[in-house]
This record gives structure tokens, C-alpha cells and sequence, in this order.
């Protein structure tokens, strides 16, 4: 059995990358980044009001009441024409330009108008509620580096740069369930020994939370000749492959024999648990993840290989969820030779994030996966957690966002 770690390093160690391509800002949304972003301009690109309200000269208004000239009322989107001089004003909205010989804004809150005139009511320091150009970008800065993953948040900052961004193709992904006793899961009745698939919706579902391309591939039987057609079309088709089933050590587990007939098979036990059988592999180039086949076994090994595996042949330069620490309100046992991933659901009292089962947690219990708010990861080497241990956890969805079911980080 292959340590955790080293599986996840062959894994990435053997992926390719995917070509980059430039997008348009509105296919970027999940991509990584291939070239480093540098703003070709100022952002804001020009100084401006930060207020909607009255454009002066700093010295005029440094002592209230005062009653100044208005020269000009600048609608959004105008541009002043008149010069700010002593004694006179420009009525602006927030975001215009700062009118020439202007310095500082007094908001419309401060002000009285007169006709042609302002009264100004509160004294102002010079120089308030302008907003300098290159106040959050100065052309030529480094805004972002190779292998970030575009969130909305960078979309918005290269949208005010007008950058369309170089990153790394999306990875088509083939997804492939195996079986005879599986069937499609809108299947209304189930004969005997009959099961509806859950695996290729939980796998289509990550997957299209990831940003890939899935190519469907069905449900293939225990059948070898079908088998064989369906992973050399997923190969042939897709940049990754991803089966479920078939793949310890029964009779009828078929996927790793024929990844090793015409493919290469790389492992194929992994010291974890859930997902211990699990095999990898490569046709023609492309990477075959055989997931196991209990659905809890699908999540976590999806998790710990495929995940991070299609982000790094996106090219992100950081590709495991973030972990953190937590408190265990209860205890139970683990397995000490493995890896343990434990369904939890989290609460946070005073500050600090406490962990319990969320439910029975054998490989084929899928209610548990769904309550659970993360998985909490136990090493190697741990016998049991007991209350009050320190455990790291890997968070999927906050606490507080349970009712809204807001996933983080997908
Ligand atoms: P296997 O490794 O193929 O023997 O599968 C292990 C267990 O997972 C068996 O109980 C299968 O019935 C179940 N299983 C396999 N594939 C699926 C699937 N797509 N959806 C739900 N359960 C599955
Ligand atoms: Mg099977």
C-alpha cells in the first residue's frame, strides 16, 4: 500500500499540462493563469471624486460658512470644461474626473445650493474625498502571477484593466460508471440486487463546480470488450479519465485488468480509508483515475487525486483545499496504518471550530456526506481521537452557510 502523500505526488508528478489559449474575460471565470497579469494602465485611470458634491480649491474651504461661484454642473460620464480657480466651484458626481485647478471635494451633505452659487456649510481639509489615479493599480505593477485561479473577484480587476487573460485550456474530463447492478438513477423500480448510480452525478456535479468539460460515458457493465471500447473512447475523447467500480479485488473487477492490457497501471492500493482500492494509470498519455466504487469512496478519492490532479494540468499553482484546526467534541477510532477521512460537521463556539461524526461513516453512506460540513483528516500513525484532540480539517462548506448549502473553495 502507497503512502497518501507519495500517491498524490505520482499522481501530480504525471499529469501533463493543458495548452493555453487567450479567453475572452467572460470564459475565464475558474481558469489559472498563464502569463502574469501587469495593468498596461492606471486604475482608477484617472484622478476623481469620491463623492457625489462640490469641487473646490482646498483653501477656500477651510472655514465654513462660505458661498462660492458654481461654474459648471458635470453630469456621470462628462468631463468638466470650466477651471477650478479661487471662489469657485463644479458641482461633480463620484467617480468624474477632478476638475482642473480643483484639489478637494465637499459632499453634497456639506452644501446648500444658490442659484449659480453653493453655499458650503461644513469647513473641509484640503485635499478630502479625491480619489488619486493609480490609487489601486500604477501602470506597469504586477497584479497577478502564473498559475493563479481566476475567482470573480480577479475577473473584476482585469475587467478595470480591460485585460483579456492567457491561461490554461479547461480539462475535459470522461466519467464512466461500472457494474452490472447499476443503473441509471432515474431508474423507478429496482429489481433485486439492483442499484440506481450515484457516483457519476456526484462526480458530474464536482466536476462542473471545478470549471471542466464532462464527457458522459454512462454506465458500462462487467463486460470486458465494453469496458475496453469505453475507457480507449474516454482516452481518445478526454484529457483525464474517471471510472468508478471495478477496481478491488472481486471477480469482477475488470478496470485495472484492462488499464494494464492497454494502458500502463502506476498503483493500485493506497494507505487511506475510505478509498483504498483505487488505480492509476495512463492510455495513450492520458490519465485513468479508477475510483472505487461505494459512493463516499468516490468523494474522497475524487478529493485527494482527481481534484487536485485537473488543477494542476490547469496550471494553478496551488491545488489542495486549504486545512485547518479543530477541536474533536467527540471521539473515535481510526485506523492507525491509514489515512483516515472522518463525514464531520462543524461548530464554532467561541471562536474556535468543534467537530463531531455527522453520521455512520462505512464507504456506502452517502447521507452522512451530505450533512457533513468537512472531512477531518487523521494521519498515519494516530490510534484513536479522543475529546479535545487538536485534528486538521478540510473544510467544504462553513457552518454558517449550511442552510444556504454554499459550498467554499469549489
Ligand atoms: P465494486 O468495487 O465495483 O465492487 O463496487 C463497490 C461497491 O460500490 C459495490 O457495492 C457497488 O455496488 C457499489 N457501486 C459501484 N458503482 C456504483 C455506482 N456507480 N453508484 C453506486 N454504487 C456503486
Ligand atoms: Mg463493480
Amino acid at each position: 500500500m502507497r503512502p497518501l502523500a507519495d500517491a498524490q505526488k505520482d499522481v501530480l508528478d504525471s499529469v501533463p499540462l493543458l495548452p493555453v489559449v487567450e479567453v475572452p474575460l467572460g470564459e475565464a471565470l475558474g481558469l489559472a493563469l498563464s502569463r502574469p497579469v501587469l495593468a498596461p494602465h492606471d486604475v482608477p485611470p484617472f484622478t476623481n471624486s469620491a463623492m457625489d458634491g462640490y469641487a473646490v480649491q482646498g483653501a477656500d474651504v477651510r472655514w465654513a460658512p462660505v458661498t462660492l461661484r458654481l461654474l459648471e454642473d458635470v453630469p456621470a460620464g462628462h468631463v468638466a470644461r470650466a477651471r477650478v480657480v479661487p471662489g469657485a466651484s463644479i458641482k461633480i458626481m463620484t467617480g468624474a474626473p477632478m476638475p482642473e485647478g480643483a484639489d478637494t471635494v465637499v459632499k453634497v451633505e456639506d452644501t446648500e445650493p444658490l442659484p449659480d452659487a453653493v453655499r458650503i456649510l461644513a469647513a473641509t481639509q484640503p485635499g478630502t474625498a479625491v480619489r488619486p489615479a493609480g490609487g489601486d493599480l500604477v501602470a506597469g505593477e504586477s497584479v497577478f502571477n502564473v498559475g493563479e485561479r481566476l475567482t470573480p473577484r480577479h475577473i473584476a480587476v482585469l475587467a478595470s484593466l480591460g485585460v483579456a487573460p492567457l491561461v490554461r485550456r479547461r480539462p475535459r474530463v470522461a466519467v464512466l460508471s461500472t457494474g452490472d447492478e447499476v443503473l441509471e438513477p432515474d431508474t423507478e423500480t429496482l429489481g433485486p440486487g439492483q442499484i440506481r448510480d450515484t457516483n457519476r452525478p456526484l462526480l458530474m456535479g464536482l466536476l462542473e463546480r471545478l470549471g471542466a468539460e464532462v464527457c458522459d460515458l454512462g454506465i458500462v457493465g462487467d463486460d470486458a470488450r465494453a469496458l475496453r471500447e469505453a475507457l480507449a473512447l474516454g482516452a481518445s475523447e478526454a484529457d483525464m479519465v474517471l471510472t468508478s467500480g471495478g477496481v478491488s479485488k472481486g471477480e469482477y473487477d475488470l478496470v485495472k485488468a484492462i488499464l494494464g492490457e492497454i494502458g500502463t497501471v502506476d498503483f493500485w492500493q493506497v494507505a487511506m480509508q475510505p478509498a483504498k482500492p483505487f488505480a492509476f494509470g495512463h492510455i495513450d498519455g492520458t490519465p485513468l483515475l479508477g475510483l472505487p466504487g461505494n459512493p463516499v469512496s468516490v468523494m474522497v478519492a475524487y478529493e485527494q487525486f482527481a481534484r487536485p490532479a485537473l488543477l494542476h494540468m490547469m496550471g494553478c499553482n496551488s491545488v489542495f483545499r486549504p486545512m485547518t484546526g479543530a477541536i474533536a467534541a467527540e471521539g473515535w477510532r481510526t485506523h492507525p496504518g491509514k489515512t483516515v477521512f472522518t463525514r464531520v460537521v462543524t461548530e464554532v463556539r467561541d471562536g474556535v471550530t468543534h467537530v463531531r461524526s455527522s453520521g455512520a461513516q462505512m464507504s456506502n453512506v452517502l447521507s452522512s456526506l451530505a450533512r457533513a460540513d468537512a472531512f477531518a483528516v487523521i494521519p498515519v500513525g494516530t490510534g484513536n481521537v479522543e475529546v479535545g484532540d487538536e485534528v486538521t480539517i478540510e473544510l467544504y462548506r462553513s457552518p454558517e452557510a449550511r442552510s444556504a448549502s454554499e459550498v467554499l473553495g469549489e
